[in-house]
This record gives structure tokens, C-alpha cells and sequence, in this order.
């Protein structure tokens, strides 16, 4: 890594209460002091903020604005007290929604998920996981983006930093990248042990139909390939130095997993919850949310490549090899 980023660049391991464990967030000393994520809005975690930026001769006082890479609570938690601090709150418009938590929305998104959990064919006794995602935001504060970043940004403050949007894992995923010495900071976009989940989401501006994460994040590792890091700062544990030979290798499991789907379509058709019981045995049951998404992922990926189709009965979907 080059000493320079080295020199600007500190970074904080902070513990949230989620199965992921603890994450990273970032300090870039440039022209402004800024804050690239914040951790959940716990009081222990706030805690450990504090004292690790202690450690480096600051506060949070003197954090100037602050940056989310994307709007979960694991990464966002404390934009609101930092907005109360008086600081700017920059970030991808798509993270707005998330961030104001307006009834309106938290009732769009549940029925969006019960819609999905319905035309998946999901057993009746998971539906409660509808409102998962309210406990889910209580790990956050109502805040609003002062700012709004996209493609191409310079980040104001951080001299030479780019702003990337990085889709996939959340519609709102932007990762920022310093071109001259090919540092990035990827929050969940790119993490080192475990390969982070496309997730479902509602669509934006009432448009028709949901966003296809899985294929977003494909796009997305393409992008990172084009861009070719060579050191990427990630949202949980280890930085990243092989980025070809990591991106590669993500790929490659995603397809293989694809495989695996296409096979159990070719025996019979099924509902995107037979596919998820089948893919995830077990694990479904304690992660109903994820592992859907990621079983519907797959079923998008392989309804892109012509591989499968779609046919309703009744009010579920039924997916078949062509
Ligand atoms: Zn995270």
C-alpha cells in the first residue's frame, strides 16, 4: 500500500449486534475530516468509536462530515447524532428513504416483501419476517443525506477520492475510490471472508418493477475489475489485496451456485422457496431473508441468461429449464 494513504487514511473496527459482527469505518484526513460510515446507533458502539478516534488525537467533534457507503444499520447508525452535531451527512439519494423512515415507506416495503413471499410461495409461518425490518432500523436514527453523491463525484473535502456507485448488496452502494494510488474503501460491496448477499429492495419512484440485485452486483464486480484496485478497505474485516483473484473467484462461486439451481430446475419445476429450501436446508429457517433473496438472485441471473422461464399458478410464480 502506498505510505501516503496510509497516512490519511485511519480505520476503526466497531461491534454491532448483528450475526455479520463487528464493522470497519474509516477516517479520511483530507481537507475535511470525514467519517465513512459510523456503525450501528448503539451505545456501545459509540463507545468504542469515540475511544478508537481518541486514540488518534480525535473526536467526534472534529469529524467534519460523514459518508455512507450504504444505508445499513451496521453502517449508518449514528448519522442522525452526528447530523444533531451539526456535521453533513453525504451519501448515494437512494440511502434517503432508508434514512427518514417515513410509515409510508416501512408500509411500502412490507408489502413489497409480502408480495415477494407470496409469489415465492413462502410457508405461511414465515410471514411474520414481513416486519423484520423494523427491529432491523432500530439500530438507526432518523437522519436526511445533506448531500447527494453519484457516479463520478469528486468526494468535497477528500482531494483526488471518486465517488463509484457499487450496487448489489443495496440499491444505495456507493464505494469510493482514490485513483492515483488505487485505493478504494468498498464498504459491503467487496468483503474478504464471506461474500456479502444481493439483497431485495422495493422499487425507486414507483417504477414498475423491483430491481434485479444479484445482476447489479455482477455489474458491480465487473465495474471493480475495470477499475482494478489494488488495496480495497472492506465493511467487515480484513482489507483486500488480491482484488482480481477475489472478484474472480466471487464470480465463479455465484455461477457455480447458479449451476446448482439450473440442476434442480432441470428435475422439476419449482417455487422460488422449494429452490430456497433445497439451496439453504436449515439455514432457510433462521434466515428466511437472505437466503431468498439470494435463491431469487440466482433465479434472475438464470431467467438473464435464457436458461429458465417464469410461469404463474395461481398466485405463485413457477420457475422450469427451458
Ligand atoms: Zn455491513
Amino acid at each position: 500500500m502506498n505510505a501516503t494513504m496510509a497516512d490519511e487514511i485511519l480505520s476503526f473496527t466497531v461491534p454491532t449486534p448483528f450475526l455479520v459482527g463487528p464493522v470497519n469505518c474509516f477516517l479520511i484526513k483530507g481537507d475535511a475530516v470525514t467519517l465513512v460510515d459510523t456503525g450501528p446507533r448503539t451505545s456501545r458502539a459509540k463507545e468504542v468509536l469515540v475511544s478508537q478516534l481518541k486514540d488518534h488525537g480525535f473526536s467526534l467533534e472534529d469529524v467534519d462530515q460523514v459518508i455512507l457507503t450504504h444505508h445499513h444499520p451496521d453502517h449508518i447508525g449514528l448519522a442522525g447524532l452526528m447530523r444533531e452535531m451539526g456535521k453533513n451527512v453525504l451519501g448515494h439519494w437512494k440511502n434517503d428513504r432508508w434514512l427518514e423512515m417515513k410509515d409510508s415507506f416501512l408500509q411500502e416495503h412490507e408489502m413489497f416483501m409480502r408480495g415477494i413471499y407470496q409469489s415465492a410461495g413462502v410457508h405461511d409461518r414465515f410471514l411474520h419476517h414481513v416486519h423484520d425490518v423494523k427491529e432491523y432500523l432500530s439500530f438507526t436514527d432518523r437522519a436526511t443525506c445533506d448531500v447527494h453523491l453519484t457516479e463520478g463525484d469528486e468526494v468535497p473535502g477528500c482531494k483526488g477520492w471518486k465517488v463509484i456507485e457499487t450496487p448489489g448488496h443495496a440499491q444505495s452502494h456507493i464505494s469510493l475510490l482514490h485513483e492515483q494510488t488505487g485505493t478504494m474503501i468498498a464498504g459491503d460491496h467487496l468483503i474478504k471472508n464471506i461474500s456479502s448477499n444481493p439483497i431485495l429492495e422495493p422499487p425507486y419512484n414507483g417504477e414498475p418493477n423491483r430491481p434485479k440485485p444479484l445482476l447489479q452486483q455482477r455489474e458491480s464486480y465487473y465495474k471493480t475489475l475495470e477499475l482494478a484496485p489494488s488495496f480495497v478497505y472492506t465493511g467487515h474485516g480484513d482489507p483486500i489485496e488480491d482484488v482480481e483473484v477475489l472478484i474472480k473467484d466471487r464470480l465463479r462461486q455465484q455461477e457455480e451456485r447458479a449451476k446448482k439451481v439450473g440442476a434442480l430446475l432441470k428435475q422439476e419445476p419449482l417455487t422460488a422457496f422449494q429452490v430456497c429450501q433445497k439451496l439453504f436446508p436449515g439455514i432457510y429457517k433462521k434466515q428466511i431473508g437472505l437466503t431468498l433473496s439470494e435463491t431469487i438472485g440466482q433465479l434472475d441471473y438464470l431467467q438473464s441468461e435464457g436458461m429458465i422461464t417464469q410461469v404463474k399458478s395461481g398466485e405463485v410464480d413457477l420457475y422450469r429449464h427451458q
